[in-house]
């Protein structure tokens, strides 16, 4: 679609909102309900596509972390949406105090939803749903990099929504750099850091309203007190699930120099356990990707990394996972996100040294601490920044609906999930409906006080400021 289209299609949908600016609740869940349809009709298929985006994904993979959420978010949504939709009362100060005022949700009008390639139908229908229940009309634009899920997902859309509720629209790139510079009601990006940027920065030209869903280096810091076989399992679940393509996933560990060696097995032992099968550890989703990590593998090794091996090479992967330990300040791989199976781990003298590292980068998506210590936990918690934090576990806290999922600084801004995502695609609208106080008409809001001021008022005044 070349820009006039798009210009054309989403001046459309604004006639459409316009039309219907205020979807009643039932029309909001059956719109649900249609995206949780589609998504049963067509499962099977799309476990298909998805894989043939990859190579290899496995199809519980698929099920588990994309339809499955999709299901869930729409299951919860559908659950708490009439609540969400009612207007919150406010309390007001003395002089106003027999009006009201209250919080009347709004939907933003017609929202733009851009999606990555890494879990290629959650992260496009997640952000829908949100956006659904929040009484938008909804344009997506997926991934040029998972061709043939944005193909499918733009055919069964077109199935099930009319083009003016629901619509999607591929293309590469350019698409994409237009798509953002269209002057939405809402714009809302998944996708990497250095794009979204690029996306705040289109967005701006219009003073479109942003989230920003990015990505960024998340540590796992692993306390002494942590068992360590316990810990690799979690950490190794993290890192390998999808290929270690998780903008969540744990980027590297922080732990005691004295305690790499004994990590490191237990993190082979736990990959190899997990992951021996071929069929189960998820493939770069294009070549580019594949050769990404091996330059950030020699860049390290150049540098005097130490890299071990986590699985048997096998000729059917493109890329073995490794972890690495000494790994030199100045190397590629710790100065941007990994997105791949390659753990670095670095060692640090204590809690302080793990604090002052964390904050000393950018401040990442999530943050994970293993160990029992509480008040180490504590300083951890209060002394770092991340977008959200997992305790003794990996990738988790994303899964529970009633946590806000989201970024920080350069991991991005805003959030959803739950009622965080209606929030993100709704206006909170204060409204105040103002009446005489106590019934007393020369007493109602503005008639109070008004020129000429007499000395009363001004006492009154006096008071007021007191
Ligand atoms: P990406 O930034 O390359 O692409 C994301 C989207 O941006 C795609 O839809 C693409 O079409 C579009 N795009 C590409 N060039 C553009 C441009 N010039 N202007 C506007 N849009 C453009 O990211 P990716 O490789 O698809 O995904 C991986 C990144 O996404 C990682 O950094 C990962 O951490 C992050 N991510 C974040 C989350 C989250 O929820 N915070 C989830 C998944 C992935």
């Amino acid at each position: 679609m070349n820009l006039v289209m798009l210009n054309l299609h989403l001046e459309e949908l604004k006639k459409a909102y316009h039309h219907e600016p205020y979807p009643s609740f039932e029309v909001r869940k059956e719109r649900i309900l249609r995206i949780v349809a589609m998504i049963n009709k067509y499962e099977e298929n799309i476990c298909k596509v998805v894989s043939a985006d990859f190579g290899v994904r496995h199809t519980v993979e698929t099920r588990l972390i994309e339809l499955n959420s999709v299901k869930q978010a729409a299951k919860h949504t559908i659950k708490h949406l009439k609540a969400w939709m009612k207007p919150q009362a406010v309390e007001l100060p003395f002089q106003l105090r027999s009006s009201k005022a209250w919080l009347q949700p709004q939907a933003r009008g017609v929202v733009g939803i851009m999606s990555p390639w890494n879990y290629p139908i959650l992260l496009a229908l997640a952000p829908a749903i949100s956006a659904i229940a929040a009484g938008n009309r909804v344009w997506l634009k997926p991934s040029e990099r998972s061709l043939r899920t944005s193909g499918y997902l733009s055919t069964m859309v077109a199935e099930y929504f009319h083009p003016l509720e629901f619509s999607v629209t591929t293309g590469d790139a350019t698409v994409a750099s237009d798509f953002s510079a269209l002057p939405f009601d809402h714009l809302f990006f998944t996708g990497s850091t250095a794009t979204g940027k690029k996306v705040m920065r289109a967005a701006s030209y219009n003073l479109t309203s942003i989230t920003l869903e990015l990505g960024g280096k998340s540590p796992a810091i692993v306390h002494s007190d942590a068992s360590l076989k316990e810990v690799a399992k979690k950490i190794i679940y993290g890192k390998l699930i999808n290929g270690g393509q998780t903008c969540i996933a744990p980027d590297y560990v922080l732990i005691k120099h004295e305690k790499i060696p004994a990590l490191e097995k237990e993190l082979q032992d736990a990959a190899r356990l997990m992951f021996s099968n071929e069929s189960l550890l998820t493939s770069p989703i294009d070549q580019a990707q594949t050769i990404r990590w091996m330059n950030l593998v020699n860049d390290a090794a150049n540098k005097g990394a130490q890299i071990k091996e986590l699985l048997a090479p096998s000729e059917s992967r493109s890329f073995t996972p490794v972890i690495m330990s000494q790994v030199p300040k100045n190397a590629l791989i710790m100065h941007e996100e990994i997105f791949g199976p390659i753990l670095p781990i670095i060692g640090i003298d204590s809690t302080e040294d793990a604090i002052n590292y964390v904050n000393s980068k950018d401040r990442p998506l999530a943050l994970y601490w293993f160990g029992k210590d509480k008040k180490v936990l504590k300083e951890i918690i209060t002394r770092t920044h991340a977008g959200g934090v997992c305790i003794n576990d990996t990738l988790l806290h994303a899964s529970v609906e009633n946590l806000p999922f989201g970024g920080i600084g350069a991991s991005g801004m805003g959030s959803y999930h739950g009622k965080a995502g209606f929030d993100a695609f709704s206006h909170q609208k204060p409204v105040l409906d103002v009446k005489p106080l106590w019934g007393i008409k020369k007493w109602m809001g503005t008639n109070l006080v008004h020129p000429p001021y007499g000395s009363s008022i001004e006492k009154i005044i006096r008071r007021m400021g007191k």
